[in-house]
């Protein structure tokens, strides 16, 4: 893997773990509700036969029995219009946790001995330590205690199939009726509960939680209210066979009332409706599962991968349109899996899609910037490299073609011939050691071979270097001297470290007026040799002293000298320098003057 993919692959999962983050805030929880209840509202499950049905003490009912105080006589009058449909299980959602007037109690008692299969509600005290349980006379013939308390939060979307308190746990009532109806026991797994054939997911770590199912409110659970039923008895028929949920659903009685996710802005559920929802659920097997933590995460990580791949790989709008189709498969990803009744959490994928995008296509963005200048930087240097080749080599070469020229044309003299010969053997070999250089120098920077590592004198290499550039200093009338305080021992490749030296004479005598003088001094520091060499001349400001070892760099006072010159005999000699371990320092001033330090590392120094 290359550094860039590792930078990509590191910023695309800093997307996901931000996506992931982000969804698990009470923000992020909120808004996967939201969309929960969205999608419930707009996914209308296939139609089924309602095994329950309500019977509501409604508020019509309720006023009729002069309120709250009548309820129980109204339940009584209810048990005994149900008993005569013989319902499969009835569930009483009215608390009878106190005994009652004496007379409605004892009718309240014969009815319930006339109906199998009646589970009785038990809620949690205030405190919510303890149970509070129908009194005995009552308890002792129902089939089953079932709790009544919903957990809204606010809106009802699951209900906690056990609850525990003081150690006694009770099974919700809608379960407890489904188990009365069939004269079941309820079989326990961690992960489920089997009751009657029917394995409900609800996992013991969340508390037995299971996702209610309601029916849309145009397709609502049969209710009838008492009076109704009353003034026409024959709609006893419906309960035939039923599992009857009696219980208040007037506004009197508003306690009870709670949303779900199809009552956003409307009246709120009655609580026998929702315990009869919930009947629904279990008796139809429909359950909804949430899919798991890790599948979740997965998925997301696929989103983000995805989008990874397409502006990778994909070119223009190609990618974009791809990256649009990912993000609305991931935003509709959670309806397709409720309408497998799986519950994906909305945000996560659909922020792992956004930010995936988002990221992958800055990044890729800024990789074909970068590309595009890198290709410009590569024509410029191609350009410069043939500057070169033209310029640095032409000399020579026109030198060796008038020479041969003249040899071939004109009828010279044996001297005359011998120094042209000369000339031309010895312009062929600067041509050639120039040629040699810059290549071996360009190999060595890319790793293709290796130095060579000789020990020499390197005050000799100088001097000899000082000698060679003598002619063209005499004639600026520029005077080099050699200070050195003790011998410098060199080690390394004898023919580079040549170069990097004349290059710097050369320099020196080049961008330095006629009349100055040029001093070469060397000298040990701690562990390093320092050689210097100072001139009088053109010098350069700080800007221009960090472009110098630039490949073709020139400053403007030197292309105005007039002086010949590449800009490439710097970045060689830098690279010869670092090659050995070394780094040049260079202090210039413009119009006072330069001084080209090679710092040396003892290293390199000592001889064997
Ligand atoms: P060249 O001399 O062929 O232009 P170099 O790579 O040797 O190329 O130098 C790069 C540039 O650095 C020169 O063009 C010049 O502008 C500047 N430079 C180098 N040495 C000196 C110096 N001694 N004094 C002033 N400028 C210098």
């Amino acid at each position: 893997m290359t550094r860039r993919n590792i930078e990509y692959f590191g910023w695309l999962t800093a997307a996901l773990l931000m996506a992931l983050a982000a969804s698990w805030t009470d923000l992020g929880l909120q808004l996967d509700n939201s969309a929960y209840d969205w999608i419930f509202r707009h996914y209308r499950p296939a139609d089924w036969e309602p095994q329950s049905a309500v019977l509501a003490l409604d508020d019509e009912s309720v006023k009729a029995y002069q309120g709250v105080r009548g309820l129980r006589d109204a339940l009584v009058d209810s048990l005994e219009l149900v008993a005569k449909a013989a319902p499969r299980a009835v569930a009483i959602d009215v608390m009878l946790a106190e005994p009652g007037a004496p007379e409605t109690d004892a009718r309240l008692e014969a009815a319930l001995r006339r109906i199998p299969n009646v589970v009785l509600p038990c809620d949690l005290q205030a405190d919510g330590k303890a149970w509070e349980d129908p009194i005995d006379r009552f308890r002792r013939l129902a089939a089953g205690l079932g709790h009544v308390h919903a957990e809204p939060d606010p809106v009802s979307r699951e209900i906690l199939l056990q609850k525990v308190a003081a150690r006694d746990r009770r099974w919700a009532l809608a379960l407890e009726a489904y188990r009365a109806g069939r004269g079941a026991r309820i079989l326990e797994t961690p992960h489920d509960l089997e009751v009657a054939g029917a394995a409900i997911p609800a996992a013991l770590r969340k508390d037995r939680a299971l996702r209610i199912r309601y029916r849309p409110p145009d397709r609502a659970i049969p209710r009838v209210g008492l009076q109704q039923l009353k003034a026409d008895p024959a709609r006893t028929a419906g309960f035939t066979g039923k599992t009857v949920f009696i219980g208040a659903t007037g506004q009197i009685i508003a306690r009870d009332r709670l949303q779900t996710p199809y009552t956003e802005n409307h009246v709120p559920m009655a609580g026998v409706e929702i315990h009869a929802s919930v009947f629904e659920t279990i008796a139809q097997r429909l359950f909804l599962s949430d899919v798991p933590v890790s599948l979740t995460v997965l998925l997301c990580a696929v989103v983000v991968a995805l989008a990874g791949v397409i502006f990778a790989f994909l070119p223009g709008w190609r990618a974009y349109a791809a990256a649009a189709a990912l993000l609305v498969a991931a935003q509709s990803a959670p309806y397709l899996f409720f309408t497998h009744s799986l519950v994906l959490p909305f945000l996560s994928p659909t922020l792992a899609a956004w930010l995936g995008i988002s990221t992958a296509a800055t990044y890729q963005h800024f990789i074909v910037r970068r590309r595009m200048l890198k290709a410009e930087g590569d024509r410029h240097r191609y350009q410069q490299a043939m500057h070169f080749v033209t310029h640095e080599m032409r000399t020579p070469l026109t030198a060796i073609q008038g020479s041969s020229e003249l040899i071939g044309r004109y009828n010279l003299n044996e001297d005359k011939r011998k120094q042209i010969a000369e000339l031309i053997h010895s312009e062929s070999k600067r041509l050639g050691k120039m040629i040699e250089i810059f290549l071996s120098v360009e190999r060595l920077s890319a790793g293709q071979v290796e130095l060579k590592k000789e020990p020499f004198d390197g005050l000799a290499l100088m001097s000899a270097c000082i000698g060679r550039v003598q002619p063209l200093a005499e004639r600026k009338r520029i005077s080099i001297s050699l200070q050195p305080d003790f011998e410098a021992p060199l080690h390394g490749d004898r023919e580079l470290m040549d170069y990097a030296f004349y290059n710097l004479l050369t320099n020196a005598v080049k961008y330095s007026p006629p009349g100055t003088a040029v001093s070469v001094f060397s000298r040990r520091d701690g562990p390093h040799l320092r050689i210097a060499v100072q001139d009088q001349g053109i010098g350069m400001d700080h800007k221009e002293v960090r472009q110098i070892f630039q490949k073709f760099y020139r400053t403007k006072r030197a292309e105005a000298s007039g002086e010949t010159g590449t800009g490439i005999g710097l970045s060689i000699v830098e690279q010869i320098v670092t090659q050995h371990g070394g780094s040049i320092e260079v202090a210039s001033s413009p119009g006072q003057g330069s001084c080209f330090t090679l710092v040396l590392p003892a290293a390199t120094v000592t001889a064997d």
